[in-house]
């Protein structure tokens, strides 16, 4: 079972310069291939799946604690994408002003035309994410190998639309993943050092730069959140810390497991848009939605009517 927090794991500033082809090139890192979507699916098929769970309970413990994280990736992708798409239509009432006009030269116009200017499980290019992204072979040392590769590509996804889009949404969305997507990577190398005695830490950072050079990734960094694993429940996998332990194979800090969710910070509660019906059309009767409010929340109608009366 999962639990819900209405909160983002890091904090999204609103975008300088709105863009659709800017939201376009961060939808690579929610439906791509390397996308939040595919990390998602495939650790969480991979819990699910996993058999002879008591004698390898770390490894499956690690790979459902890093699971739970990357459905907050998916949200956290997908309000970057609504904060970058917000404000790139004339919000307004009238179809006539041709207010979606700036749909017909974005390089993804299922932004306006599939949905109101907002996330959707695709890539850059508008194609549909879908479960041939998923890897779950049963085999462990298999699956674990394709995780590191996955987080690997992921990497090299983030730093690519990083060098794409300098706006500051972007930047804190991809600069955060790289510090969360960081741990994954030293996460799966961990795990197939202890199933195999490689030293898989030595291949790192892949591809060759390191997260220090991103600024919104660094200050992360400085704090220490590379160095730590979350467990996501508060009782429930504690064993992922037989594997997240020792010393951070780029800069040797102490890993560490943190019991439960991050904090996180309150998610973007973005304005309406009338010329897209999101979420009414602007003909949407008034009296019927007050009707409807009275009937949801008597209490405070009732209370508003005894304003209203002393006010008169
Ligand atoms: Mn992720
Ligand atoms: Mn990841």
């Amino acid at each position: 079972m999962i639990t819900r927090f209405d909160k983002l794991q890091t904090e999204l500033p609103h975008p300088r310069n709105p863009s659709p082809n800017s939201a376009a090139a961060v939808q690579e890192l929610l439906g791509g291939k390397f996308g939040e979507m595919s990390t998602f699916m495939n650790y969480t098929y991979q819990s699910f799946n996993f058999r002879g769970r008591s004698e390898m309970r770390p490894f499956y413990d690690l790979i459902a604690n890093i699971a739970a994280e990357e459905f907050g990736h998916i949200e956290l992708v997908s309000y970057a994408i609504n904060l970058l798409l917000t404000g790139t239509t004339e919000q307004g009432e009238d179809p006539t002003d041709t207010p979606l006009a700036s749909a017909a030269d974005a390089r993804n116009s299922y932004h306006f035309l599939a949905s109101g200017q907002q996330a959707l499980p695709m890539d850059s290019q508008g194609n549909f994410w879908t479960g041939v992204n998923v890897f779950s072979s049963g085999n462990l040392k298999l699956d674990l190998l394709h995780n590191f590769f996955l987080e690997c590509g992921a990497r090299a996804s983030k730093i690519r639309v990083y060098e794409t889009v300098d706006d500051p949404t972007a930047r804190a969305c991809v600069g955060f993943l790289l510090v969360r997507g960081g741990v994954h990577i030293v996460a799966y190398a961990k795990a197939l050092e202890k199933l195999s005695g490689v030293d898989v830490g030595k291949l790192l950072p892949i591809p060759d730069i390191s997260n220090k050079r991103f600024p919104e990734a660094a200050k992360h960094e400085s704090r220490g959140l590379h160095r730590i694993l979350y467990q996501f429940s508060p009782g429930d996998y504690p064993r992922a810390g037989e594997i997240w332990n020792g010393a951070h194979p780029e800069d040797g800090s102490e890993l560490e497991v943190q019991v439960g969710a991050p904090e996180g910070f309150d998610p973007p509660d973005l304005d309406a848009e009338p010329q897209l019906t999101a979420p009414a059309g602007p003909d949407i009767d008034p009296d019927m939605f007050k009707e409807v409010a009275e009937r949801l929340f008597p209490e405070v109608s009732a209370r508003k009517r005894r304003v209203r009366a002393k006010a008169r």
